[in-house]
């Protein structure tokens, strides 16, 4: 895929309307983290540089249309601000006449943040009249919100049809890192999916039976496979209305000639907190109200196995509750493990990011850290993202 990058455009004197993915975590009204805002300051930095006067716009949680003071972009702006070393404004809207009078006032070097998007319901619902007003702003858009281009929002696609427009730096690295894998791929090409439910990578599962070697499952995900071939799952977390669809999957998987591996052994416990006795079991021996909360050791060290071996790995979702120590272990020991490997690794995925934090790993030691979860996963299926298709040089 060839994209129109900013490389591509004159900026300068020009108000450039920029899309990032700003949406962090908040505690107390301060950033938890602030490794979106970091990936984006290669796109704003060129940007300031070229002489261009920027307005950055985001989403930031849920907020559903309604205004939500926890979900203000103040914080965020502060931040950006800090590590930018310049003056960022902030307005109280994305549309209307305080961005308008900002908009007026902006020179060459500024920067002006909109409030959260999704303030308004048009924004997920892609209306045209806002995304026209968004776009009537500014000279031209540019897009760098990787983790938001499987999305067809007013701020990530709406606007386009207005603005030319142009991928970020951000955008340019994922996709450029991200395509090979949709082509020929050295082997053995291994995809390991862990995490909490199934809806959200069954799509990928099915797209890689015919491209991975072995797809090995961990997580909640891998609960209902478990569930499907007929084990007890005691209370674990798994999806009953998705049994049948596991069993479909593992009959093409078998056809196919991809082995789907499933965990034969697990860490049970009977609730989940920081210092509840666990036990390691085999699969077999689950009952009553134990949960299955992370792989079991010989399970862990099999997959490890396999990940030692494969020349291209992709993973996704945590293998067990990581955020609760007694269940991390699986988890912690892939991510360090695959560090030393041979393979190259991608990964992908909020949580699977957030894992790696908690860990205190190095993203500088895989190949390719995301910041796309579902961005990632979608384009990996080889489908068209909406808001990469209006990028398309
Ligand atoms: P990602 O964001 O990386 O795509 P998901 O959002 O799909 O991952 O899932 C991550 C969540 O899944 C984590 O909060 C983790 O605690 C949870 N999880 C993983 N394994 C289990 C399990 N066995 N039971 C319950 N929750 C699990
Ligand atoms: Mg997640």
């Amino acid at each position: 895929m060839k994209l129109k990058t900013i490389k591509d455009a004159d900026v300068k004197d020009k108000t450039v309307l920029v899309r990032v993915d700003y949406n962090v975590p908040l505690e107390n009204g301060e950033v938890m983290d602030d490794t979106r805002i970091t990936e984006s300051l290669p796109t704003l930095q060129y940007l300031l540089k070229s002489g261009a006067k920027i307005i950055v716009m985001s989403h930031l949680g849920r907020p559903k249309g309604d205004n939500n003071d926890e979900l203000k972009m103040d914080p965020v702006a502060k931040r950006l601000g800090e590590l930018l070393k310049v003056n960022v404004k902030k307005v109280d809207s994305c549309i209307g006449d305080e961005v308008e009078e900002a908009v007026k006032a902006l020179e060459a070097g500024d920067v002006l943040m909109l409030e959260n998007t999704r303030f308004h319901d048009e924004e997920k619902k892609n209306d045209k009249n806002f995304a026209k007003k968004l776009a009537s702003y500014a000279d031209l858009f540019v897009s760098d919100a990787f983790g938001t281009v499987h999305r067809a929002h007013a701020s990530t696609e709406g606007v386009t049809h207005h603005l030319d427009s142009y991928a970020g730096f951000l955008i340019e690295k994922e996709v450029e890192a991200l395509t090979p894998l949709l082509g020929k791929v050295d082997r053995p090409f291994v995809l390991l999916l862990g995490g909490a439910k199934i809806d959200t990578k069954i799509g990928v599962i099915k797209a890689y039976i015919s491209k991975a070697d072995k797809i090995l499952l961990g997580g909640g995900l891998a609960n209902t496979f478990v569930a499907a071939q007929g084990f007890n799952v005691g209370e674990s977390l798994y999806e009953e209305d998705k049994m049948d669809l596991a069993r479909e999957l593992m009959l093409e998987a078998e056809k196919e000639g991809c082995e789907i591996v499933l965990p034969g052994g697990t860490i049970v416990a009977d609730e989940i907190s920081d210092s509840v006795v666990t036990a390691d079991m085999e699969i077999t021996g689950v009952e009553g109200n134990m949960k299955m909360l992370d792989i079991g050791v010989k399970t862990l060290y099999k997959y490890l196995d396999i990940l030692k071996e494969a020349k291209t790995i992709i993973w996704n979702g945590p293998v067990g509750l990581y955020e609760k120590q007694p269940f991390e272990r699986g988890t912690r020991e892939i991510a360090d493990a695959l560090r030393g490997y041979k393979g190259k690794t991608y990964l992908g995925g909020g949580d699977t990011l957030s894992a790696l934090k908690h860990f205190g790993f190095d993203r500088k030691d895989y190949t390719h850290v995301s910041t796309g979860g579902g961005a990632m996963l979608e384009l990996l299926e080889g489908k068209e993202l909406p808001g990469l298709k209006v990028l398309q040089a």
